[in-house]
């Protein structure tokens, strides 16, 4: 039986595991099932009491349901990851202009790498494209994201990379990501992703009002990022309304 007894000052409680759900109980149903849990009493000896029945008779204070835990979709993932593979992330850098209290790659981390200069070539990402192109073949929408560190730290890089990936990927629906601080976002690099006839979605990383943003999204300097974060964002819409959605 999955069912753990609580006791509060005001009364006798069980968590039914296999439900999710929190019941009140009476005191004699809860001393049972804390003597069965403990090992005290057999399980069967309760089975005629009237409050158990109705409460198995509802589906609670059974046994687990479970038999077995499978995964259906392990018998696919090898041909998934053959021909299906929906998206290619690319770490363009380790850098980063900012420096945010919680960030993963911090100075603390222990168990990431850090902030580096390390980068991605053009050529790795090259192979990396093509990669991702021989195990997508039956993928109509393949996605290519690009990550840091601050990916916009390698516009030029990106340029080259989204122009190679739609010759890659010629016929097919091609798209872009890219998770950005959004704090280097300039005019051209808007044209770029909006007005050049590429599909791209910036995620930005925004935490809130400049009080809350700021608490822990600086400049690696330790200087606010706030304005230049929501200038940029305002950039965006007041050329392109329809990002708004
Ligand atoms: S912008 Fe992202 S990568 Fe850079 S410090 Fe902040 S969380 Fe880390």
């Amino acid at each position: 039986m999955l069912a753990l007894p609580i006791k509060t000052l005001l009364g006798h409680y069980i968590y039914d595991a296999n439900r999710n759900e929190i019941l009140a109980v009476s005191k004699d149903l809860f001393n049972y099932i804390s003597e069965v849990q403990a090992g005290e009493v057999c399980p069967d000896s309760y089975k005629s009491d009237q409050e158990f029945q109705l409460l198995q008779s509802c589906g609670y204070c059974c046994d687990s349901p479970l038999q077995d835990v499978a995964y259906p979709s392990i018998d696919l993932l090898k041909v998934k990851l053959e021909r299906n593979l929906r998206m290619i992330t690319l770490q363009l850098t380790q850098s980063c202009n900012f420096r945010c209290d919680y960030c993963i790659y911090s100075e603390n981390s222990l168990y990431n790498r850090t902030h580096s200069h390390n980068s991605m070539s053009v050529s790795t990402a090259k192979h990396a494209i093509e990669f991702f192109k021989m195990h997508s073949i039956d993928n109509p929408n393949p996605v290519v994201a690009f990550y840091g560190g601050e990916p916009l730290l390698r516009f030029s890089e990106i340029k080259q990379i989204t122009q190679y990936a739609e010759q890659v990927f010629e016929g097919k629906h091609i798209s872009f990501r890219i998770t950005t601080n959004c704090s280097l976002l300039s005019e051209d690099m808007v044209k770029f992703f909006f007005d050049s006839g590429h599909e791209f979605y910036l995620l930005i990383s925004l935490d809130g009002p400049q009080q809350i943003h700021d608490k822990s999204r600086h400049y690696a300097n330790g200087e606010s990022s706030y304005q230049a974060v929501i200038d940029n964002v305002h950039m965006i819409l007041d050329n392109h309304p329809e990002r708004n959605k």
